[in-house]
């Protein structure tokens, strides 16, 4: 078996034991004679599994009593009209910090969903710059530059741009906003789980698993029970976030092996020293990947602006875009994978989730090192 160093956006690398675990239990699952996947979502072997895995996350997370996790489905962008729907009552306004692709993806739903609904979304801040094929992002605003209007449903950020690598809270100086009396909502597909949060700040968050902690499939949430009490009743059901809430996450099939999974990796988080142990993780492979880029600035240039930059997605251009396709396939001929930037915005982008072993950023930077020295 030869295991590549898997630098993908998401679907992305998965630790090791996770899957080790999955393989040993994967005929057999729990003595039960079967996989997991074979059983039902309403049996005892399955049901354990399902609460372990709510069990761990609040348990990592510090989770309130005021907050619920539900596991719900159709991804990350689902949630983006689901959200809206739910939340923004009739005559109401919901407001919108962009800063990246993903961000724009969630206001452009909402702007549907709201229409269709009869409420209003405002942009209360975006960091973009130019337009059309010149637009970039290069920061999360400070929190001084992002005001909740008064009455507003909620205020909805994405914590990491995954396209542009530009993260809110790795730098004081760019916390998350304070909101007031205003839900904070953020989308933290592609940084959940990177470091502890305080989960009190937020109304709600939520993530596709596909990037720290799981297969695709199943998206973790993170809600105050008060914004699931004071959802709308006039939407379908199966969009009520009251819906999962009432039922444990099982009023329909759940993704049954997703959320198997998601046991998997958060017991291997725990293993390791849980979130203060994961932060001091991931700090440290940032700091040797932008380390590496800012050792040869004549060579390798990240755009994001130094406060802002990812933790969880590293970008960076090379003087050109045939160097760049050379440093993705000679790096892939060393079994780094996945380095290729987004095709929206091109470069190189190294994903470097939670499960990136520390010593593959090692491999990956003394690689650039030695490509910029060859040139
Ligand atoms: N938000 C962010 C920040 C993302 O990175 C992604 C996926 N790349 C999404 C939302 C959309 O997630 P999904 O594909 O699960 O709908």
């Amino acid at each position: 078996m030869n295991r590549v160093k898997n630098f993908n956006a998401g679907p992305a690398a998965l630790p090791l034991p996770a899957l080790e675990r999955a393989r040993e239990e994967f005929l057999d699952f729990a003595r039960s004679g079967m996989s997991v996947m074979e059983h039902s979502h309403r049996g005892k072997e399955y049901e354990a599994c399902h609460d372990e895995a709510i069990a761990l996350l609040k348990e990592l997370l510090a989770v309130p009593d005021t907050h619920e996790v539900l596991f719900v489905q159709g991804g990350a962008s689902q949630l983006f009209a689901q959200i809206p729907m739910n939340l923004v009552p009739k005559g109401g306004s919901a407001d919108y910090v962009v800063t990246g692709a993903w961000s724009e993806k969630a206001v452009a739903e909402a702007r549907l969903a709201t229409a269709m609904l009869g409420g209003a979304v405002r942009v209360a801040c975006t960091t973009g710059t130019g337009e059309g094929k010149e637009k970039s992002y290069v920061r999360a605003p400070a929190p001084g530059e992002v005001k909740a209007a008064d009455g507003a449903a909620y205020l909805h950020l994405t914590s990491n741009e995954t396209i542009h690598g530009v993260e809110f809270d790795v730098d004081a100086s760019r916390a998350f906003p304070g909101t007031g009396a205003v839900p904070l909502i953020a989308d933290m597909s592609s940084d959940f789980l990177w470091k502890k949060i305080d989960v009190s700040k937020f109304g709600l968050v939520y993530a596709g698993a596909q990037k720290n902690i799981g297969p695709s499939g199943v998206v973790v949430m993170v809600v105050s029970k008060a914004l699931v009490e004071q959802g709308r009743k006039d939407i379908p059901k199966i969009f009520q976030f009251r819906t999962p809430a009432e039922n444990k996450s099982l009023y329909n099939t759940p993704p049954t092996f997703g959320i198997y999974m998601i046991r998997n990796v958060l017991s291997w988080l725990k293993g390791l020293g849980g979130l203060p142990a994961m932060e001091a993780r991931n700090r440290k492979k940032a700091g040797v990947l932008y380390g590496a880029i800012d050792a040869n600035p004549a060579f390798y240039k990240c755009p994001v602006e130094k406060q802002s930059r990812s933790v969880m997605n590293v970008v960076f251009r090379l003087p050109g875009e045939a160097d760049e396709e050379r440093f993705v396939k000679e790096a892939k001929a060393r079994g780094m994978v996945g380095l290729k930037g987004h095709r929206s915005v091109g470069g190189i982008r190294v994903s470097a989730y939670n499960a990136v072993e520390p010593a593959w950023i090692d491999e990956l930077a003394a690689f650039m090192g030695e490509f910029a020295r060859k040139g």
